[in-house]
C-alpha cells in the first residue's frame, strides 16, 4: 500500500506486513461543538486504521484533545478547565455518533505535561531553543532544514501567531512554553516559572509519548501544514527524533450555494447534519471525495449520498448473486487510499447483486448497518407511526392507506400489542 505524504511530495510505501504502523492524528482543541469539516481527519483515521487491519497490519491510532490554548481561556474566562473537559465530552458524544468506534489512545495536553517540559528542556540544552521572560522559545535559525515539511523557505517565514515579543532573538522563533498571563486560569510550574505549554509542542510529545519514535503517519487538515505541522516537525526533528514518514494532509469542506456567506461553524454541527441525514448519509458522503480534494458540502450533495445510501439498503433487500472480484477495490484502496473508486466498485456489485463482497466493503467504513436487512428507512418507520395513532383514533380509513403505502414500498407492518413492527417482505 501506498500514500500521498506531504514531506516526499510523492506517493510513499507501507512498511511490509504486519507493521506495526502507528497513526497520529492531530485532534481538536476543545472549546465548542465540532462541525462537520472537523469530522473529516477524525474519519478518515477510523477508516484508515480499519483497512490496514483488514489486511492484516497492527496499527495504533492516537488522536490528541488539546485541552490547554488560548481559544479555550478566551471562550471561557476564569473557568477554562470546566469548558475544556465539557467540550471532550462534546466531542467524544458527536464523533460516537458516527459509529466508528474510538481511537486506541486520546491523549490530553494537560496530562501530557512532564513530557512537554522534558523536551522542551532537551531542546534548549542542545541549543535549539531558549528561555525569555517566562517564554521558552525554538530557534528557528539554528535549524536550517525548517520548512521541509511545508515548503516554506526560512527566510521568508514571518512572525507566527499573536507571539510577538521584544525578548525574541528572531521574529519566527515560535513559542515551546508560555507565561503565565494574568487573565489565564489553569497554568503548571515549569523550570521557567508558572505557564503552559505552545500549541506545537504537545503533538511532538504525544506521538513520541504512544507512538515511540519513529512511527508511520501523520495525519492532519491541510490548514495545519504551516505553522502547527512545520514546527511540530522541527521541534522533533531538532530533538534528533525521526518522528513521521508520511503526511498525509486532508483536503477541506467547503460550503456552496446560498450558505455560503454564512460561517460554517454555525450551520453544520456535526450532531446537528447527522441528525438531520443520519449517520450512514454522512459517511456516505465522505466517501465521494477523495481525501486530499476539497470537498462540496450542500444540500444537494448530501442528498446524493443519501440516494446513494437507499440504493445499497436496497441491494440487500434483492435477490445475492455468487461473485464480485474483491481485487479491484483492494487497489483502489492500496493506491493512495482511493475511496471514490473503492465506492464505485461497490456501485458495479450492488448492480450486479454480488452481496457478500458489497458487505465486507461497507463494513470497512462502518456501513456494515445497510446490510442488515431489519433495519427499516425512518420515512416508513413515521408512516406506521402515523398509521398506529390513526388506529388508536379509529380511523381505519386513514389507517388501510397507511398500510397499502408501507407496502407499497416493500415492507409489511405487523401489529403487536402495544408496538409495530416492520419486516421486509
Ligand atoms: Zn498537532
Amino acid at each position: 500500500m501506498r500514500l500521498y505524504s506531504t514531506l516526499q511530495r510523492t506517493k510513499v510505501d507501507l512498511p511490509e506486513l504486519p507493521g506495526p504502523i502507528g497513526i497520529y492524528t492531530c485532534g481538536p482543541t476543545v472549546y465548542q461543538r465540532i462541525h462537520i469539516g472537523n469530522a473529516r481527519p477524525f474519519v478518515l483515521s477510523m477508516w484508515l486504521r480499519a483497512w490496514l487491519r483488514h489486511q492484516g497490519y497492527d496499527v495504533t491510532l492516537v488522536e490528541n484533545i488539546t485541552d490547554i490554548n488560548d481559544k479555550i481561556y478566551l471562550a471561557a474566562p476564569g473557568a477554562s478547565a470546566e469548558l475544556a473537559a465539557t467540550a471532550t465530552e462534546w466531542h467524544r458524544e458527536d464523533t460516537d455518533l458516527l459509529g466508528l468506534g474510538r481511537p486506541d489512545f486520546e491523549p490530553k495536553a494537560t496530562e501530557t505535561i512532564p513530557e512537554i517540559v522534558a523536551l522542551i528542556e532537551e531542546l534548549i540544552g542542545d541549543g535549539y531553543a531558549y528561555a525569555a521572560g517566562g517564554d521558552v522559545y525554538f530557534r528557528v535559525g539554528a535549524y536550517p532544514e525548517y520548512g521541509a515539511l511545508s515548503g516554506q523557505r526560512p527566510d521568508q517565514v514571518q512572525e507566527q501567531e499573536d507571539e510577538a515579543n521584544p525578548l525574541k532573538e528572531d521574529p519566527r522563533d515560535f513559542a515551546l512554553w508560555k507565561a503565565n498571563k494574568p487573565a489565564e486560569d489553569t497554568w503548571w510550574d515549569s523550570p521557567w516559572g508558572r505557564g503552559r505549554p505552545g500549541w506545537h509542542i504537545e503533538c511532538s510529545a504525544m506521538a513520541e509519548k504512544f507512538l515511540g519514535d519513529p512511527f508511520e503517519i501523520h495525519i492532519a487538515g491541510l490548514d495545519l501544514v504551516f505553522p502547527h505541522n512545520e514546527n511540530e516537525f522541527a521541534q522533533s526533528r531538532a530533538a534528533g527524533r525521526e518522528f513521521a514518514h508520511i503526511w498525509m494532509h486532508n483536503g477541506m469542506l467547503e460550503l456552496t450555494g446560498e450558505k455560503m456567506s454564512k460561517s460554517i461553524g454555525n450551520i453544520a454541527a456535526l450532531r446537528d447534519v447527522v441528525e438531520r441525514w443520519g449517520r450512514e448519509t454522512v459517511l456516505l458522503y465522505f466517501l465521494t471525495a477523495h481525501w486530499r480534494k476539497p470537498i462540496d458540502f450542500s444540500d444537494e450533495t448530501m442528498a446524493q449520498a443519501a440516494a446513494q445510501v437507499e440504493t445499497f439498503r436496497n441491494a440487500f433487500r434483492g435477490e445475492e448473486r455468487a461473485g464480485g472480484d474483491w481485487a479491484p477495490f483492494a487497489a483502489a484502496l492500496d493506491d493512495d487510499f482511493d475511496t471514490p473508486a473503492a465506492l464505485a466498485v461497490m456501485h458495479e456489485w450492488r448492480r450486479a447483486g454480488q452481496l457478500l463482497p458489497l458487505r465486507d466493503a461497507l463494513t470497512v467504513f462502518g456501513l456494515g448497518s445497510l446490510a442488515e436487512e431489519a433495519v427499516p428507512p425512518p420515512e416508513l418507520v413515521e408512516l406506521a407511526r402515523r398509521r398506529q395513532a390513526a388506529r388508536e383514533a379509529g380511523d381505519f380509513a386513514e389507517s388501510d392507506r397507511l398500510r397499502a403505502e408501507i407496502d407499497a414500498a416493500g415492507w409489511e407492518v405487523r401489529d403487536e400489542p402495544g408496538v409495530f413492527r416492520l419486516v421486509p417482505k
